[in-house]
């Protein structure tokens, strides 16, 4: 549980949902808390009771209050000590509380015997039970009351005596009490439980089936993708590299996709350009091989026993040495620059001296191929930071491609200007010219354009542009290619007057 995206989901969605679930549950228990209660029961029970105690009372009043010949404070009092006799009995009885309260709030008698005779409570609300428009005197009133200690009570009251008789205005109300009704806690989970579990209970329920379907649709749409890439991974791994996956899935997973077919098609160029440069080397390294192997034997078994025959064995033997010692070089040269290991001298180079040199230096094989070999070099060239030996050998090489596939008659052109930020150096023929299938090619480790057209004296070994382009990039340079089949080509090299390395 919890490793699969799926269960992630659905354990996220569930934990979501149960969040929410608790939170609803939450707010109604405190709205179910808070609600006020319904009063109307209470207040018409305190009103029976009280109509009650004025039936049973009025007999008293009668017997009591009816002696001629007192004051009606004196009859009051007398009347009050009956009074309270009945109230005490009646609230044991009644389970009400009973009380004598002035229009002022002021106690003359609890039933409860909390609020001693003087102590007085404070009426929040009063109105008249009946609603009606003149106020009498012997109305019934319902109404609230706070006690001190801060407990609400409702009540209903009436003037302890009818309005005819003589009287001030605080005379006394006779109250019956009952507590403000407060929903307790275990009422509160009942009407929780009896009227909101259930819909709750069934709407986590119906939640639930969707969250558990939402999170197999969204899982799947990014695992499905994600499986079918490991599965193509591995078999790229097991040697399979045409292996590509559908783009698919949410956006992010759709990126992933197209890099894991990036990634595909590079390591099955790089595994081919692996291929063709094994290739390529046990070619090269197997014919000069073959022929050193074959003129020594003549010379071992004395096939050449003619001293002249021998001496050409000899010097073929030594001839293809040299081409395979300098091929190793070439290799050993671009396999140290292709792992950066290369340490490049960083001298102030005067480039128009270092080109001027180099066309010099293969003026005599320009001249052996009858070609017009033309130096463009301003005198005033910047310097370059660079290797001057490494240079050189890149442009030794270009001008030593172009003076090799120039025929007769043609001309190469080395020509040098200075750029803005460096210099651009081009070495143009008006040669064979390179078709345009294999011009981007022609910069790769053993790409020869026309392989049948190689193993002549001059033939290379296809790597020199390889390196050359190794060198340029080293300096921070650019190197490009511009050909016209039958028409020549142009080798363009830019290089930095800022030192990149
Ligand atoms: P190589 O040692 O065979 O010359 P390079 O890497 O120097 O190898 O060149 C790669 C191939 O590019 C060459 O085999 C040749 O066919 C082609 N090439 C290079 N320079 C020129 C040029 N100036 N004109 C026509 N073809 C060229």
């Amino acid at each position: 549980m919890g490793t699969t995206l799926r269960s992630r989901l659905l354990l996220s969605y569930v934990a979501v949902l149960l969040i929410l679930l608790a939170l609803v549950g939450f707010v109604l228990l405190a709205f179910l808390a808070t609600r006020p209660l319904p009063t109307d029961e209470i207040i018409s029970d305190l009103t029976a009771v009280l109509l009650d105690v004025r039936a049973a009372e009025g007999a008293r009043l009668g017997a009591g209050g009816q002696q001629s010949g007192m004051g009606w404070r004196a009859r009051l009092s007398a009347y009050e000590q009956l009074l309270t006799d009945y109230l005490e009995a009646l609230s044991a009885q009644r389970g009400v509380r009973a009380l004598l309260i002035d229009g002022d709030g002021t106690v003359r008698y609890d039933s409860k015997g909390e609020l001693a005779a003087g102590a007085s409570v404070t009426l929040v609300e009063q109105t008249p039970l009946v609603p009606t428009n003149r106020m009498r005197l012997n109305t019934l009133v319902q109404g609230r009351f706070r006690d001190p200690q801060g407990d609400e009570w409702l009540y209903v009251a009436q003037p302890l005596f009818p309005v005819m008789m003589e009287m001030s205005l605080d005379l006394p109300y006779l109250t019956v009490a009952a507590p403000v009704p407060r929903a307790t806690l275990r009422e509160v989970f009942r009407v929780f439980g009896g009227t909101f579990l259930r819909p709750l209970a069934q709407a986590g329920l119906i939640a639930l089936v969707i969250a558990a379907a939402l999170s197999v649709l969204i899982a799947e749409s990014v695992a499905r993708p994600l499986r079918r890439m490991s599965v193509a991974a591995r078999r790229i791994a097991s040697g399979d590299y045409r292996q590509r996956v559908r783009v698919e899935g949410p956006r992010e997973v759709q990126a992933l996709a197209r890099a894991f077919n990036d990634m595909a098609e590079q390591v099955a160029v790089a595994q081919q350009a692996q291929r063709d440069f094994l290739a390529n080397v046990s070619h090269d390294l197997r014919t000069p091989l073959t022929s050193i192997q074959g003129f020594s034997q003549a010379i071992a078994e004395g096939v050449a026993s003619d001293p002249a025959a021998a001496r050409r064995a000899a010097q073929i033997i030594h001839d293809e040495t040299a081409r395979l010692h300098r091929m190793v070089e070439s290799l050993l040269d671009l396999a140290r620059l292709e792992a950066g290991h290369l340490e490049l001298r960083r001298q102030s180079l005067a480039l128009g001296d270092l080109l001027r040199g180099v066309g010099e230096s293969l003026s005599v094989k320009a001249r052996e191929h009858q070609l017009d070999l033309v130096l463009s070099i301003p005198p005033d060239l910047p310097r370059v930071p660079g290797d001057g030996d490494r240079l050189a050998q890149v442009f030794t090489n270009l001008l030593d491609n172009a003076i090799k596939h120039t025929p007769a008659g043609g001309s190469v052109t080395l020509s040098a200007t200075a750029t803005r930020d460096g210099v651009t150096v081009t070495v143009r023929d008006t040669g064979e010219g390179i078709p345009p299938e294999d011009l981007s090619r022609i910069f790769e480790r053993f790409y020869q354009v026309d392989k049948s057209r190689r193993r002549n004296a001059e033939s290379g070994l296809g790597l020199g542009l390889a390196i050359a382009r190794q060198i340029v990039e080293a300096h921070g340079g650019t190197i490009k290619v511009s050909s016209t089949v039958g028409q020549g080509s142009t080798f363009t090299v830019w290089l930095p007057l800022k030192a990149a390395f």
